[in-house]
């Protein structure tokens, strides 16, 4: 059997995707990472083709699909070359709003869900803190229960899409210390006492916009708390397979953005009278990432089917997918950048933006790759 089980059906959402970031992503890429803000009419036109509710219910305007879909519509939007963008688009379709779809009351769906899918309420996860990340256990914005209100203090850090959202499903404490006194709430951004603290600026995924927030006696109806009091805390956990799994995703498919920018370069720059791609060293080299890129997808592609079959051991599976993809980033962005010389420096140049340059210091007074001939001609004697 083909793996993954790709049908028709996929091929054409798949040709449809392409499509939409070649006209839609590609074209301002640069443009929009230069102004570190997100254009926000592309959720509109996302909405509009269908791709910010690919795994919801079609009874609130879904497709009724499943994660390999998503995958799909991922590993497409990227060609755009544009992370930031895919970040925040994947944060309105699956991160901020999969809680919603999963636990969230009928009134809930169609009042943030429905026009969240057709692009025209912006969505933000508020999860962190400045004193709580990995420990979401942690979390002290309070949500106090005020009759039929509650009544939301503290802030976020961190929060991807905040300077936009039109709302933030929000975890906050509603009970006891610890994992289960949390709850999640969807708070809509025009109440008063809600503040965007500052946007923040990162050294990547720059279109994304990252924001600190602030609650201040924010009055939400009751009935905005997404399940049972207290099930916050399990349903953020069940959520992040669903993150993990995109982010995943995510870093394969920047990486073979990466990768193949750099194979293009190796594949045109001479050094002593050969092409980079000829050299055995270089050769060797970029077989190793090929492999290590190759192993990457295809752990995330098992982690896909374990999720898609509601297989138990795709909890671990995710884990493992997500964590393979983050550490190879590491290694195979430096290799790259590494193979285009001074140009990896160049912003003009994709893999220098996508990689930061990092590998600046190799490159400067004599690369890594001639300080290894120097030192084996001297050493060895040929
Ligand atoms: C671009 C970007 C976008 C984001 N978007 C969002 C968003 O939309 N919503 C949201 O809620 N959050 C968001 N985050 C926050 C992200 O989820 C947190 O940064 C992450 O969970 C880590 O938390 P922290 O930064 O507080 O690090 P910490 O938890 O303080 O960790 C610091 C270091 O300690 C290590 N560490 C922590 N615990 C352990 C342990 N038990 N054992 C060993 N080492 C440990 C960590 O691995 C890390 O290396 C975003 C972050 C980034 C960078």
């Amino acid at each position: 059997m083909a793996f993954p089980p790709y049908t028709e059906e996929h091929a054409a959402f798949r040709a449809s995707v392409r499509a939409f970031a070649e006209r839609e992503i590609a074209p301002h890429a640069e443009e929009w990472d230069r102004a570190q803000a997100f254009p926000r009419e592309l959720f509109r036109r996302a909405g509009a083709q269908g791709y910010l509710g690919v795994r919801f219910d079609p009874a609130y305007g879904g497709s009724g699909l499943d994660y390999w879909y998503t995958g799909i519509l991922i590993e497409e939007l990227m060609r755009g070359r544009n992370v930031g963008v895919v970040v925040s688009l994947m944060v309105q379709c699956e991160i901020a709003t999969g809680v919603i779809h999963a636990f969230g009351s009928e009134a809930l769906k169609r009042e943030w869900l429905v026009p969240a899918i057709r692009g025209e309420r912006v969505a933000a996860l508020g999860i962190t803190e400045p004193g709580a990340g990995s420990n979401v256990g942690g979390i002290r914005t309070t949500a106090r229960r005020d009759g039929d209100t509650y009544v939301v203090n503290g802030s976020k850090i961190f929060i991807t899409n905040g300077t936009i959202a039109d709302f933030v499903t929000l975890a906050v404490r509603t009970g006891e210390p610890g994992p289960r006194g949390i709850s999640v709430l969807v708070v809509p951004t025009d109440t008063p006492g809600f503040g965007v603290g500052r946007k923040l600026r990162k050294v990547m995924a720059h279109a994304s916009e990252t924001a600190e927030l602030f609650f201040e006696d924010c009055r939400v109806p009751a009935r905005n708390l997404v399940g049972a009091e207290g099930e916050g805390f399990t349903a953020i956990m069940r959520l992040f397979q669903g993150e993990r799994l995109v982010l995943s995703y995510i870093a394969n498919s920047w990486m073979r953005e990466i990768l193949d920018a750099a194979l293009e370069y190796a594949g045109g720059r001479e050094v002593f009278g050969m092409t980079l791609t000829q050299m055995p060293v270089w050769r060797h080299r970029l077989a190793d990432l090929m492999t290590e890129l190759e192993a990457s997808r295809l752990l995330t592609w098992y982690a896909t089917d374990l999720l898609c079959r509601g297989d138990a051991a795709g909890e671990v599976y995710v884990s493992m997918a997500k964590l393979y993809a983050g550490e190879l980033f590491k290694r195979l962005a430096p290799e790259c950048d590494q193979i285009l010389g001074g140009y990896g420096c160049m912003e003009e140049y994709f893999v220098a933006r996508a990689t930061g340059g990092i590998s600046g210091f190799a490159i400067g007074a004599g690369t890594s790759e001639i300080m290894r001939e120097i030192i084996a001609r001297r050493r060895l004697g040929c």
